[in-house]
């Protein structure tokens, strides 16, 4: 046994167990409790040994100590052979030994190993679960050694190492579980906490940070830093909430769901779970929790209820287009804002009318409502800008003078006030490439719009986009309907609708006045008919048919009379197929109109015509009468003349009388062919004729006409035309057509030329007088038409006309071409063989004036 060290001095158990403890660093707890067993022993070599369990002890693991300031040798091999004896013998013992700490009777098993040169004492170091770690031992070839040290000091010192090693374990491991923390927190993207509701301190985790996002305040290790960071609508909730749970003794965990302020304003939903770790009497020690930034989550679920809460109120069938304006208006400023106006663009795009509006303070709500509504140009401000960009607009912080800006209508710009400042933002309703206006919300500026935002209410205005032009659509045939409607009360035309498969009528007021029909319901079919006079009910037939898709064709119209007692009455219905949209029908839809009146007046109008007709009868035959016997007196009286006193001039005179006569009579012979065609009483005699010879006949006959009027007068017969017509009526044509010539062509040659084809033959007079307006050609074959003036040419106006009758009767027909003061060429057109003859039109003459 030897002195001990200097250094080490005299040192007591106590205060060396003290300074073991007091060490946190293995190595030095190992060095340190080898130096003091040295010291207190006065053995030559303390050794001190730890390892992880199971790890067999290597030289790392050892200090070793030959006094009382020499630490750090290793050992001789002899020694390390020794100390893995060691290890085997406690090992192998630690079973037994782990029942008692302290084993004084260890050395005993140590030293009848027998190597005296080496170990003599030995005390196990265990870890908390009895498992050797390592030893604390004093070797000495002394065989009395330690003398100076009980075994019993020497195993307090050995469990002292054993605890302050197991406190450098604990260290280590909550150091790793920290690391291990702080890393997992910062991963994890989520905001650590870990609060001490004793000293209301909390340590963050870096997490914080991303939950405030950019430019984030200093974070402060204190709760009321936390709880002045939550929405004071969710403060109270959550305070009381965490302190209820705080305050159980059973509760081990906490979540809540709140808005949290980010460092840019706006308000973070986070989902916060914590849990409780507790003393032995169930006080709350410390709260560990996590913060989550669920706004994402939170945004994208609130975004479908959103859409799918204002699809559904969109498509409620029933909304009208004011109500609908409204409900938007409402339901996107109760979820996206403050305020949200439906703004509506004009027909012509010059201006946009807020056709709904809501502000979700009462207050506003009552004083914007009726300002907004003013129309404004569609070119100004936020709506402007939308509507022109056709894109979404975003200011996420607009001032009062920005706001004013964006603002046209006076109005409201008035009722800003100057410290307002407001997040606003616009999407712009498209439907099909058409712009229909524009969805423009306004919110504080707090809570400022984000793209998000922008996205979702382009979604919003793109749903609303179907049903506000659905909306517009009925709008526009509510206002069209409207103006038909009076329309029809002003022609005082009824409505009506027939279906042919239920042979239905369904009518309006004015239908049923015209028709009697019952004041209410459908009318059956058949008792539309009954209303018709017997003689006109086939007619109304032609009705029904054109319903079924038949015979008259997809529009009719019918003049019918009623059948009334008393008076005669008309109507006239007019009606058009439709096929319905949905169902494969056909309907009819129709007007009746009263033609009563119409009736009236054309009857009238008849009668007229029938009792002109009849005075020109009775009136040309009447003139008729006297003027053949005073041709014929006139014509004896010349003869006799002329034979008393011959060439006087009293003949000439008679002469003229007698051409006067002459010319009143073929007046007269017009009026009554006149007369008889139009009753049709005119009558062709056909037989074998040759029109060459018929023309020459005539032209013979106007010879000395002609030439008192300086015509040459040419017959030209190019070829024989030979046909079965009526003579008397070719002589008549060519008659008229030669004294035309005369009366419009005097002083200038005149040319009748006859021609023949297989088919039909032709005679053609030319003049070279006034000729024929283009314009009149057609006219001045009809009745009592001229196209010169009576001052200038006498004339009735009925020679062409009787011309062009005779043509028609004979199956032919007669032109005429020419230019004003160019001369005239009338050709008559006769086919030759008589099958083509026509009979004469006939008929009541209202058909045939003007023919
Ligand atoms: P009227 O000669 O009695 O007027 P017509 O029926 O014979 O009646 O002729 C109708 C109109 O046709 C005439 O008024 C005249 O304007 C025009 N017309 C007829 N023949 C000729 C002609 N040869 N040249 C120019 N105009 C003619």
């Amino acid at each position: 046994m030897s002195t001990p060290p200097e250094g080490g001095g005299a040192i007591a158990l106590p205060e060396a167990l003290v300074r073991v403890m007091g060490l946190l660093q293995p190595r030095l707890i190992l060095a340190e409790a080898c130096r003091l067993a040295a010291v207190l022993s006065g053995a030559e070599v303390a050794l001190a040994v730890a390892a992880a369990p199971g790890d067999r002890w290597t030289e790392d693991s050892y200090a070793i100590s030959r006094g009382a300031d020499d630490a750090g040798h290793l050992p001789p091999p002899s020694v390390r052979a020794a100390m893995l004896d060691l290890q085997r013998q406690l090992e192998a013992a630690a079973a037994p030994l782990a029942a008692e700490p302290a084993a004084p009777d260890l050395a005993a098993v140590v030293q009848r190993s027998g190597r005296e040169d080496a170990l003599t004492w030995a005390v196990p170091l265990r870890a908390q679960d009895g498992a050797v770690v390592g030893a604390l031992a004093v070797l000495s070839t002394d065989p009395q050694a330690p003398g100076r040290v009980s075994m019993a000091d020497l195993g307090a010192l050995g469990r002292a190492a054993e605890a302050a090693l197991g406190n450098a374990a604990e260290l280590a491991a909550a150091r790793r579980h920290q690391e291990r923390l702080l890393l997992f927190s910062d991963a994890a993207d989520e905001a650590i906490w870990d609060w001490n509701p004793v000293t209301n301190q909390v340590w963050w985790a870096a997490g914080i940070q991303a939950l405030l996002g950019p430019a984030a305040p200093k974070v402060e290790p204190a709760h009321a830093w936390k709880l002045s960071r939550i929405h004071p609508e969710d403060a109270d909730r959550v305070e009381r909430e965490l302190d209820a749970a705080a305050r159980d003794p059973n509760t081990t965990s906490w979540k809540a769901e709140y808005r949290f302020l980010r460092a840019s304003g706006s308000w973070a939903s986070v989902e916060d779970r914590a849990y409780f770790l507790r003393d032995r009497d169930g006080h709350a020690l410390r709260v560990v929790g996590a913060m989550r930034d669920v706004s994402a989550l939170r945004d994208s679920a609130e975004r479908l209820r959103i859409l799918a809460e204002v699809s559904r109120t969109l498509s409620q069938a029933a909304l009208s287009p004011e109500r609908l304006y409204e409900t938007l208006a409402r339901t996107v400023a109760e979820r996206m804002g403050d305020s949200c106006a439906v703004r509506i663009l004009s027909r012509d795009g010059t201006t946009v009318q807020t056709a709904g509006f809501f502000h979700r303070d009462p207050d506003f709500n009552r004083r914007l409502s009726q300002a907004v509504r003013i129309p404004s140009s569609a070119f100004e401000g936020l709506t402007g800008q939308v509507l022109s960009s056709r894109r979404g607009v975003l200011i996420a912080h607009a001032g009062a003078e920005d706001l004013k800006r964006q603002v046209v209508a006076s109005p409201l710009r008035d009722a800003i006030p100057s410290t307002v400042t407001s997040s606003l933002l616009g999407a712009p309703i498209v439907l099909r490439g058409r712009v229909l206006g524009a969805l423009i919300c306004n919110r504080r500026v707090s809570e400022p719009y984000t793209e998000q935002d922008a996205t979702l209410l382009q979604d919003l205005a793109d749903r609303a986009a179907l049903a506000i032009a659905n909306a517009q659509q009925q709008d526009e045939l509510r206002d069209r309907e409207e103006r038909l409607r009076l329309a029809v009360e002003a022609t005082r035309l009824g409505t009506w609708e027939l279906s042919p498969e239920s042979r239905m009528i369904r009518c309006d007021q004015r239908c049923r006045e015209l028709l009697w029909l019952p004041d209410e319901g459908p009318v059956p079919y058949d008792r539309l008919v009954q209303r018709i006079h017997p003689d006109y009910r086939a007619r109304a037939a032609a009705l029904l048919e054109a319903a079924e898709g038949g015979g008259g064709g997809a529009e009719v119209r019918v003049e019918l009379r009623t059948h009334r007692e008393g008076a005669e009455h008309w109507v006239e219905m007019h009606a058009r197929r439709t096929v319905s949209e949905v169902l494969p029908l056909h309907r009819l839809i129709g007007t009746v109109l009263d033609i009563s009146e119409r009736k009236r007046t054309e009857r009238q109008l008849t009668e007229a015509i029938r009792a002109r007709d009849e005075f020109l009868s009775i009136a040309s035959h009447e003139l008729r009468t006297p003027l053949t016997p005073l041709r014929l007196q006139l014509e004896t009286l010349r003869r006799s003349v002329e034979r008393m006193i011959p060439g006087d001039r009293f003949a000439e005179r008679m002469d003229v009388a007698l051409r006067q006569t002459q010319r009143l009579s073929k007046l007269v012979e017009n009026l009554l062919d006149v007369s008889r065609i139009t009753s049709g009483r005119m009558s062709l005699e056909l037989e074998q004729c040759d029109l060459g010879e018929v023309a020459r006949e005539v032209a013979e006959r106007f010879q000395e006409e002609a030439a008192r009027a300086g015509c040459s007068l040419e017959l030209n017969l190019v070829k024989e035309a030979t046909g079965l017509w009526d003579r008397s009526r070719l002589e008549q044509v060519a008659t008229n057509l030669l004294s035309n010539a005369i009366k419009y062509g005097p002083g200038h040659p005149i040319e009748v030329v006859v021609n023949a084809a297989e088919e039909q033959a032709t005679v053609a007079v030319s003049d070279q007088g006034i000729g024929v307006d283009p314009e009149d050609a057609a006219r001045i074959f009809q009745r009592f038409e001229r196209a010169v003036s009576a001052r200038h040419y006498g004339g009735l106006g009925l020679g062409l006309y009787i011309v062009r009758q005779i043509a028609e009767a004979h199956g032919g027909q007669i032109a005429v071409a020419g230019r004003p003061g160019g001369g005239s060429t009338f050709t008559l057109t006769l086919p030759r063989r008589p099958m083509n003859v026509l009979q004469v039109p006939s008929g009541p003459s209202i058909f045939t004036t003007g023919n």
